[in-house]
């Protein structure tokens, strides 16, 4: 304790606290105990008809962000981006989000977590049982996507599966240990996307090609108000916005990457559109504003929950 520096608000609040304390009984002062850092497991809204569900199968501290999201940029930059956005240049913290929406006919989860453990509780969290996903959505197939698939058996005993024809084309070709165990057993299961193929009425797939060769991301629509599923278009909030030409370690092909955030960023930007990206903050919603030559992630507060 150093109480010289304790300031003279602190000790009017601890003398103002003692009356109270002393007059409770002795059982109702015992310290209640700390429960640990928390953060609510999913965040449920309305999108027109649809019920749009993101969900947190998981999170982690990273150090070294520069190493993954900021490849081409000299520390400095990077030092300055992360203070004018009050971030860590030291560490960043990675969240894994797949969304689920309920079209009201059926149950949609696009993207699956890094285990199927952690896709069937984060499912739980919410109110659903993987047994009533009627059709799963493969944005791309990085492990962290992917995870949740399959282990011995399907995860999701009742479901149909859709990904990306390029996509699916690339890891058919070239292969990974990830692909053999998660999506080689239910291959066959497959219908497969292009550029503006419907998965169903009011969600359609839009080619998103950099961060893998047929990555996907998906624009949906009902009554009128509309959503992107962004998935790994952008990866980080600060510098995938602030800096759309900054190198990600986990993108593909660098260039192409770059060419898509900057087109899917300016699309959102001037549309005012809302987009969930599996990998921004939790509840990984939010908007797109214009800012000097990139941009700058908005989280949005209550607009999904303005009762029109
Ligand atoms: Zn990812």
């Amino acid at each position: 304790m150093n109480t010289p520096h304790l300031s003279r608000r602190h000790l009017m609040l601890g003398a103002a606290a003692i009356p109270a304390a002393a007059s409770l009984p002795l059982s109702a002062r015992a310290e209640a105990p700390q429960m640990g850092a928390a953060l609510p497991p999913y965040r449920r809204f309305k999108l027109g008809a649809f019920e749009v569900t993101t969900l947190l199968a998981g999170t982690r501290t990273v150090p070294e962000p520069q190493k993954i999201f900021g490849l081409n940029a000299t520390p400095e930059e990077f030092a300055a981006a992360s203070e004018a956005n009050f971030i860590s240049p030291d560490a960043a913290q990675f969240f894994f989000t797949p969304t689920l929406i309920n079209t009201g006919s059926e149950l949609i989860l696009f993207d699956t977590g890094l285990s199927p453990d952690g896709i069937v509780a984060a499912l739980a969290a919410a109110g659903y049982t993987a047994d009533q996903v009627d059709r799963v959505v493969v944005t791309h197939m990085h492990g962290d996507h992917i995870g949740g698939m399959y282990s011995d058996a399907p995860t999701f005993a009742n479901a149909a599966y859709s990904t990306g024809s390029v996509e699916m084309d690339h890891w058919d070709m070239s292969g990974n240990d990830g692909f053999e165990a998660k999506i080689r057993p239910l291959q066959d299961r497959f219908d497969l996307l292009d550029d503006g193929t419907d998965v169903t009425s009011g969600i359609t797939a839009m080619a998103a090609f950099g961060h893998t060769p047929g990555h996907m991301a998906f624009h949906v629509e009902s009554e009128g108000e509309r959503l992107i599923l962004g998935a790994d278009f952008a990866n980080h909030y600060v510098y995938s916005l602030a800096h759309p030409d900054w190198e990600v370690l986990y993108d593909a092909d660098k260039a192409a990457a770059a060419q898509t955030r900057r087109k899917l960023l300016d699309m959102m930007a001037t549309d005012r559109v809302p987009f969930i990206g599996y990998h921004m903050p939790f509840p990984a919603l939010g908007y797109v504003a214009n800012r000097d030559s990139g941009y700058e992630y908005v989280p949005s507060s209550y607009q999904m929950m303005i009762e029109t």
